[in-house]
């Protein structure tokens, strides 16, 4: 077990977002989170990161909990967020933010040169502001960022946001890989179908609480749908 998720609940001021939520993701696996608009995602991201704090429940880690812990701390022990909309720094190159990357992290084998060969189309853009980039390289400027900390578990949110289907296909084909080596994925994402194809697990989530949990080989498209509206 990679992570452990107990009665995790999450408040923004009185807005319960995460509702005692009970999961957890094994070493190498690709869960993917569905859900409406509001449902509890980037929430339950931004706190697994350490970006928001839990206010009830644990968080463990490789036997560790890591509730209390700040975010740097947590990306010292292999958590990485690229969070929803990117939130790169624009006037710094793709070569300093990924820098930035590898200083908030652990050693290991993550270097700008394998950035570079899952997302070949960084290689010419190194020197550029990131700023002036376009959506796709971007993203992947982002995932690469959070690639050079060394993670163990990756938390992607919502990589598609704002790309064309095009790019949306290239990152995901570029992550494809990293599915396969072992990293472990926890993403957001707000295509169903997408979702399903690249995940092993899916968790549907309503309200803040995971409303329906199935290998993606077991469910059908339908069942998602239900839980996704609340019909299921
Ligand atoms: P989306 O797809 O829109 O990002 P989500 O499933 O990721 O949705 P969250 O963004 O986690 O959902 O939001 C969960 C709930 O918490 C929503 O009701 C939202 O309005 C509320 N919320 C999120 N961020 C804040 C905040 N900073 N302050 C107050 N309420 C918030």
């Amino acid at each position: 077990m990679t992570m452990a998720i107990e009665k995790l609940t999450v408040r923004h001021g009185l807005l319960e977002a995460v509702r005692g939520l009970t999961l957890s993701v094994a070493k190498g696996e690709t869960l993917a989170l569905v859900g409406a608009n509001g449902a509890g995602k980037t929430t339950l991201l931004r706190t697994l990161a350490g970006a928001h704090p839990a206010h009830g429940g644990s968080i463990v880690i490789n036997g560790e909990d890591v509730t209390r812990l700040p975010a740097h701390q947590r990306v010292r022990r292999g958590i990485a967020l690229v969070p929803e909309g990117r939130k790169m720094f624009a006037s710094m190159t793709v070569a300093e933010n990924l820098k930035l990357g590898a200083m908030a992290g652990r050693k290991g084998e993550w270097s700008i040169d394998r950035v570079v060969d899952i997302f070949p189309n960084l290689r010419k853009r190194l020197d550029h502001k990131t700023g002036h980039l376009s959506g796709g390289e971007q993203q992947a400027t982002a995932i690469g960022r959070a690639l050079m900390s060394n993670p163990e578990i990756l938390l992607l949110d919502e990589v598609s946001l704002g790309l064309s289907p095009l790019i949306v296909d290239r990152v995901y084909a570029s992550l494809d890989g990293l599915m396969k080596s072992g990293t472990t994925i926890i993403l957001v994402e707000q295509d169903l179908a997408r979702a399903m194809g690249v995940a092993d697990r899916v968790i549907c989530m309503l309200e803040g609480r995971a409303v329906l949990e199935g290998y993606a080989k077991d469910l059908t498209r339908d069942q998602v749908t239900e839980a996704y509206f609340g019909l299921h």
